[in-house]
């Protein structure tokens, strides 16, 4: 854009800015405003320009400052948005030689005295126009004290001063000095307009051109008709008065678009030579590899919006035919190839050699593409039984504090198995949801809650005299192990719960009695401990004696079973099976009953976004030697 033309004629930015309102495209509200504020004579004594640069802002001031000091050809018409251009004011102020008319850029005057010279000045009467009008552009630049030096003079402005500044960041711009002014927001000018303006420009400059490179020259531009302007310039320049695409292609370094399409068509076929190859073409040709992925995911996007069925005004015709082909690709794999463009595009932009991730991303995309979306997964499986239970048992191992590595792991763990279900949030994330609803429906109905009731021990027994017929009956709550063990933990005895968990199988129990075994590695206190507790808890007399043989199980030990049976279940589950079979190397390594049913569960939720942060499918799934993609993970959070 630097690259203003050489030759010693003016460039097309300058020769073709505005002079009216007329001529301003592309900001038919500010005019609109403008035009009644100026019919109903009621003018703020400032006004703040903002938008992004190049749509017009400075233009617009100069054709407000002379549409209000516009006297008309007879010399005593009064101010009007169409400025004649023709009188004297209009001429002077358009040559920027109007004695009453100061611009200033805030840019290069930040300071105080700056502001002070003008403060100064702005109590004098104009010498010779209506107003006496200050432009101040990039206002925001200000310093502090500058804006409270012009804060004074806003608030009682002189009777014939108008303020005009113009800013880039109007959230720069103090709220004190806001709202003192009339606020005008200029517009990003829609592609549709600056092509025909670009066209018309180059009609007039009779410059020929290929109606795509006018399109990509706007589209470039982004809504600044300046950028747009400096961009024609710079393309007639290098084409000699001809600008064709491929001189538009080199020029901002993009790729020619049919290649790039071939190239995302192979991609999706999941033809990785063929995309690469086209890749190292588009490479030679001069395009930056991060271009290259922008414009990339510029297509996908079109795509999709295709697909959706949006009508979109930035395809061009001759790209139409390929992107509708692309579209034929569902949504759920266009949003996939989103995603791993997007991570890949901010991997270029940090890779030592862009040429290389440009690479690695292309074979992960063309790898991915060939992987079946979820909804696909879905419709290779058998159908899922309807649940049987409408009201899933909450469970503790899986619960709605998803924020513990651990449970982190476990959630995750779900789709690890699926590492197909890459695609962003769609609705089938519910249906995934569903149908682990349903595995999980099975496998709740049989939990096995109470494996810790003592397997029939051999009768012993129990002297009862201690027991107190008046104590509250907390004990006869108490029907097994796990039920003292959880009493332990609601009364914050952690220590002695895990003791019981782990070091303890139960013999017998009954009414106030507890009889355990001690497994190898408890401490010898155990028994007299829990005693204690219940003793001190329960309000009655416990009598807790030690066994020297068991035929029972800890606590721990049954659960590690439970949990065993649990996954061998779902592993034989039709659904897991089929599930299994199409990703070799899989495993069931959780299984998670979901807590809302109508709802994607939690662990889905989260499952998802872990993989939106980390779109990277496994390259290898077959390879032997791969370690199972929950072991992965694992390591990542011991880590
Ligand atoms: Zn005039």
């Amino acid at each position: 854009m630097e690259n203003k033309n050489a030759t010693p004629y003016k460039v097309l930015a300058r020769k073709y800015r505005p002079d009216n309102f007329d001529s301003l495209i592309g900001q038919d509200a500010l005019v609109c405003t403008l035009t009644n504020a100026i019919a109903l004579n009621r003018l703020a004594h400032a006004f703040i320009l903002t938008g992004v640069r190049g749509v017009g802002k400075t233009s617009t001031a100069r054709i407000l400052a002379k549409g209000l000091n516009c006297i008309g050809l007879d010399g005593n018409s009064d101010a009007t948005m169409h400025p004649c251009n023709q009188c004297e004011p209009c001429k002077s102020i358009q040559l920027g030689q109007h004695v009453d008319i100061l611009e200033m850029d805030a840019a290069s005057h930040t300071g105080v005295d700056d502001i002070r010279e003008i403060i100064d000045g702005s109590v004098y009467r104009p010498v010779s126009a209506r107003y006496k009008i200050y432009i101040i552009d990039e206002v925001h630049m200000l310093s502090k004290n500058a804006f409270n030096a012009l804060l004074k003079t806003l608030e009682e402005p002189p009777e014939a001063v108008k303020f005009i500044f113009a800013t880039t960041e109007i959230r720069k711009v103090p709220v004190t000095i806001l709202s003192r002014c009339q606020r005008f927001d200029l517009r990003r000018v829609p592609l549709d307009l600056l092509i025909t303006h670009l066209s018309k420009i180059a009609a007039a400059e009779k410059i020929n051109t290929e109606p795509e490179a006018i399109r990509l020259l706007a589209y470039a531009a982004g809504g600044s008709v300046r950028d747009s302007l400096s961009l024609l310039d710079q393309a007639s320049a290098l084409g000699s008065n001809d600008i064709k695409l491929s001189v538009v292609e080199n020029m901002l370094g993009h790729a020619n678009a049919d290649g790039l399409l071939d190239l995302l068509q192979s991609c999706l076929d999941g033809d990785i030579q063929t995309a690469l190859t086209s890749l190292k073409n588009a490479v030679d040709s001069g395009a930056e590899p991060e271009q290259i992925i922008s414009d990339l995911m510029d297509f996908i996007h079109q795509a999709s919006l295709i697909a959706s069925n949006s009508l979109i005004e930035e395809i061009s015709e001759s790209s139409k035919e390929k992107l509708v082909l692309l579209a034929k690709f569902d949504i759920p794999r266009l949003a996939r190839c989103w995603q791993i463009l997007l991570k890949g595009h901010q991997e270029i932009k940090a890779a030592p050699r862009p040429e290389a991730s440009a690479q690695m991303l292309i074979i992960r995309l063309s790898y991915t593409s060939a992987m079946p979306t979820p909804s696909e997964i879905l419709n290779k499986l058998p159908a899922a039984p309807s649940p049987i239970d409408d009201s899933p048992k909450p469970n503790n191992s899986h619960n709605s504090q998803p924020n513990t590595p651990n449970n982190l792991q476990q959630n995750n763990s779900e789709t690890d198995n699926l590492p197909g279900t890459t695609s962003g949030p769609d609705d089938l994330a519910v249906n995934n949801g569903a149908t682990i609803t349903a595995l999980t429906h099975d496998m709740s109905a049989e939990h096995p809650s109470d494996m810790t009731a003592p397997i029939a021990t051999s009768p012993i027994i129990a002297p009862d005299t201690l027991s107190n017929a008046n104590s509250q009956t907390r004990s006869s709550s108490f029907e097994n192990l796990r039920d003292i063990a959880e009493y332990c933990e609601q009364e914050g005895a952690l220590i002695l719960a895990s003791d019981i968990r782990n070091h303890v199988e139960l013999v017998h129990l009954e009414a106030c009695h507890l009889e355990i075994h001690l497994v190898k590695d408890a401490s010898k206190d155990l028994a007299g401990k829990i005693a204690q507790f219940l003793n001190s808890r329960t309000n009655q007399r416990w009598m807790v004696s030690v066994s020297d043989k068991s035929s029972s199980l800890t606590l721990q030990k049954t659960d590690e079973i439970a949990k065993q049976e649990k996954l061998s279940m779902a592993a034989e589950h039709p659904i897991a099976k089929k599930v299994l079979e199409i990703f070799p190397g899989a495993a069931v390594t959780d299984v998670i009953t979901p807590i809302e049913n109508e709802m994607p569960s939690s662990s889905t939720l989260l499952a998802e976004t872990d993989l939106i942060e980390n779109p990277e499918p496994d390259i290898f799934p077959e390879h032997s030697d791969k370690p199972k993609l929950s072991d992965k993970k694992e390591k990542m959070y011991d880590a």
